[in-house]
């Protein structure tokens, strides 16, 4: 089947609206990505690469036209489109101008929407160029996620599936405890605690490759009894 489903990057509080848009979109065969608030949205993006942004104006944070600004100044290429409970005309002339590529309001037509989705979805493949990807550093290694794979001091190495989504969580996390139960659902979609060797095993494993002395690691350090935390400046 198609490896390179297309990645959505959803942005909506409204968790049953959310689950409805996600499921549907996951029905056409798109890859969807949810995220609840403006500030959690701009952390993906920072990691990940996206053919589609859906952002909701009305956000818990920062509103849906700020982040589409933000959105514009950091990677121009990626189409927005704002979904707005707001109907008036100020509304959908202040998204367009913050550089959103369509509009819909709410409440839409289902059908609507998904034709709207994948115009913008055609018409952003004829002209996105592939953008290099960008490395995440710290220390002496640089991590390309979207490549699966890595520089480090002891060469280059290829990452597997399930390492990209382990680093991929602790990047967004950086500096934050994440908890085995987190690590554990994010990367294999369960917890439990027969489970929990595995994990380790796998954070021996990101220390051999990223640590200066693995025994004594400075970038993935264990929180006893709780979880983990990334810092990329080493501690
Ligand atoms: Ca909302």
């Amino acid at each position: 089947m198609n490896q390179e489903k297309l990645h959505i990057l959803l942005v909506e509080d409204e968790i049953h609206l959310a689950r409805g848009i996600c499921f549907n979109l996951e029905q056409e065969g798109y890859r969807v990505s949810h995220v609840e608030t403006g500030e959690d949205a701009l952390s993906r993006l920072t990691l990940d690469r996206f053919s589609l942004i859906i952002l909701d104006v009305m956000l818990p944070g920062i509103d849906g036209f700020t982040v589409c600004s933000k959105i514009r100044a950091m990677e121009t290429r990626v189409p927005i489109l704002i979904l707005s409970a707001r109907a008036e005309e100020g509304d959908k002339i202040t998204g367009l101008a913050s550089g959103a590529d369509d509009y819909l309001t709410k409440p839409f037509n289902l059908n609507e929407f998904l034709l709207r989705v994948k115009g913008m979805l055609r018409r952003s493949s004829w002209y996105q160029p592939e953008p290099v990807e960008e490395g995440y550093t710290f220390g002496e290694n640089e991590i390309f996620l979207l490549s699966y794979n890595a520089r480090t001091a002891q060469g280059e190495i290829d990452l597997t599936e399930l390492e990209v989504k382990m680093l991929a969580l602790f990047f967004q996390n950086e500096g934050k405890i994440v908890q085995r139960k987190a690590l554990l659902e994010a990367v294999w979609g369960y917890s439990s605690e027969a489970e929990t060797r595995t994990l380790d095993n796998f954070i021996v494993r990101l220390r051999k490759y990223f640590e200066p002395d693995p025994a004594k690691p400075v970038y993935f350090r264990t929180i006893r009894g709780v979880g983990y935390r990334f810092n990329r400046k080493g501690s």
